[in-house]
């Protein structure tokens, strides 16, 4: 099916009314050097490993194949909260779609290619540090089993590339790079918004048939306006069940603008992302978020909801009526709470939700918020927790290795109280403590991708030293395994993410 593009291939940054898309080219770089290769998913996709350097010139677009069809796609969205009009792929070139040998399609995406028709201000180019950080991080997602894109490959681009920000605030030369990414579908929300906003019915109804067509061919409904109900309902479901992924393993996303959002519940664009160290709901990574704190760890539901409805409104003006839309909409709230609950039953190592469940998970979350652990560690020293009642000083000691900071009286004894009531609980659990650990094992990583390593993984190989980057590569694939537990300790003190040290930003 044509979609209305733009086929000039005219790459300065403009608006493109009535073009879902417009042709961009990638611009070549000085040399494509391989830095990374994803084996198992290249193996998926039934791609073999490029040695020749005609092969590798694909990965950082120096070669583009006769069949590709290379274009930027044109969405909107809603940054922090306001609209902000066109944005489209800035920095990113869909090279075309590859069918894999078990009958999925996907497309493939290279990041940092060069300028289109969305780049603005910007020169559609990326760093080494960000692509390191999207490619380790997409594929460590995978692994962990959270929803997201993926990276195929990694290459350096020989080439400088000047950022205005980097961690001091100064402007800087650093390596360029590019990331083959590859996902189903890089349709985001506001790729749904950007013909909505500019009332172009015949593309906002083009694009929403096609996607179900493509993408939910099992929604059922006699007419487009019957079927955008239960997938919309499907589009919550993914984004609820997302985000709870989410916060089973501590990730904060940090830019959950609706560009950034896709329509099949992946997790997508990484930028300054982090997982969390102590357990700070508060916690943003992101310094363009300071001082509001939209995308920090603890609103990312909230954020999800508001987001679902600017899709909403969207998807609103293909009805007659959104009424029902918006009464879909509001069950969010339900949908989220259902998922969280049984995610962090899971993570407790309980064989159901009861009805007492959802006040002692709240009371023990709000705990961890008080005392503020490390999530990770904290909640591997809870799968061997003894079950028997000891002294607040015997809880407290079981935990220490997890503790950032000494706590006082109070938090000692909320530790004590909550964990009375975690093994008052386990008592009635009719999975048997094995069973209930083994549960525990699988919902609790134990390696997770740091910031901290990711930064100092990305120093090393600046300076020519790969092996930090291939030791993480290596742990991220058994996250839940104890065979990395070399990195299975707390944050360095040097590496805090408070405001002001080593925090990121959206131009990461
Ligand atoms: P993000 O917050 O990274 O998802 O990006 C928001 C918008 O800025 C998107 O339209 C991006 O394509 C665009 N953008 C980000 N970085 C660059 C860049 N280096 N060059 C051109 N456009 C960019
Ligand atoms: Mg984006
Ligand atoms: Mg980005």
């Amino acid at each position: 099916q044509a979609f209305p593009g733009d086929d000039t291939g005219d790459t300065r940054p403009r608006q493109t009314p009535g073009m879902l898309y417009s042709k961009a080219t990638p611009t070549p770089v000085n040399k494509v050097t391989l830095l990374a290769w994803s084996e198992e998913l290249a193996q998926e996709l039934g791609i073999e490993k490029p040695v020749a350097q005609e092969d590798i010139d694909v990965l950082g677009g120096n070669l583009v194949a006769p069949t590709m069809q290379p274009y930027a796609a044109c969405y909107a969205g809603h940054q922090f909260g306001n609209w902000a009009g066109q944005l489209g792929d800035g920095r990113a070139i869909t090279l075309g779609e590859w069918p894999a040998s078990n009958g999925q399609t996907w497309e493939l995406q290279l990041k940092g290619a060069g300028p289109t028709a969305y780049s603005r201000r910007a020169d559609g180019r990326a760093v080494l540090r960000s692509s390191v950080r999207e490619y380790l991080m997409s594929e460590a997602m995978h692994y962990l089993g959270v929803p997201t894109t993926r990276a195929l490959s990694l290459v350096s681009t020989g080439d400088q590339v000047m950022r205005d920000m980097f961690y001091n605030g100064n402007p800087e030369f650093e390596p360029g790079a590019i990331v083959l990414r590859v996902a189903p579908s890089f349709l985001r929300f506001g790729s749904f918004e950007m013909p909505a906003a500019r009332q172009e019915q015949d593309n906002l109804r083009q694009l929403v048939e096609w996607t179900l067509a493509r993408y939910y061919p099992h929604i059922e409904g006699a007419t487009l306006e019957e079927k955008i109900l239960p997938w919309f309902k499907e589009i919550m479901d993914r984004t609820a069940f997302m985000i709870n992924e989410w916060l089973r393993v501590g990730f904060v996303h940090g830019v959950m603008n609706t560009d950034n959002m896709s329509i099949l519940g992946l997790t997508i664009d990484y930028g300054p992302y982090s997982f969390l160290d102590d357990y700070d709901p508060d916690f943003t990574p992101n310094t363009t978020d300071l001082p509001g704190r939209r995308y920090a760890f603890g609103k990312q539901a909230n954020i999800a909801y508001w987001n679902l409805g600017c899709l909403a409104s969207a998807l609103a003006t293909l009805l007659p009526d959104a009424k029902e839309l918006v009464t879909l909409l509001e069950t969010y709230s339900q949908v989220h709470y259902q998922k969280y609950f049984d995610m962090m039953a899971r993570k407790l190592g309980l064989d159901q939700v009861q009805e007492s469940d959802p006040v002692f998970i709240t009371q023990f979350e709000e705990t961890l918020a008080e005392l503020q652990p490390d999530m990770t560690i904290f909640y591997q020293l809870l799968i061997d927790l003894p079950l028997e009642d000891g002294t607040e000083e015997a809880t407290l000691a079981h935990f220490q290795e997890s503790l950032y900071t000494p706590p006082g009286a109070r938090e000692k004894a909320l530790l004590h109280t909550i964990l009375t009531a975690y093994r008052a609980r386990l008592r009635v659990n009719t999975l048997p403590r094995e069973e209930s650990q083994a549960l525990m094992r699988q919902a609790n990583p134990r390696f997770i991708l740091r910031n901290y390593l990711l930064h100092q993984a990305i120093e090393n190989l600046t300076q020519g030293d790969n092996q930090l980057f291939t030791q993480l590569q290596a742990a991220m694939k058994t996250p839940y395994a104890q065979e990395h537990d070399q990195f299975f300790a707390k944050r360095p003190d040097w590496a805090s993410q408070k405001p002001g040290s080593s925090m990121l930003s959206c131009s990461s």
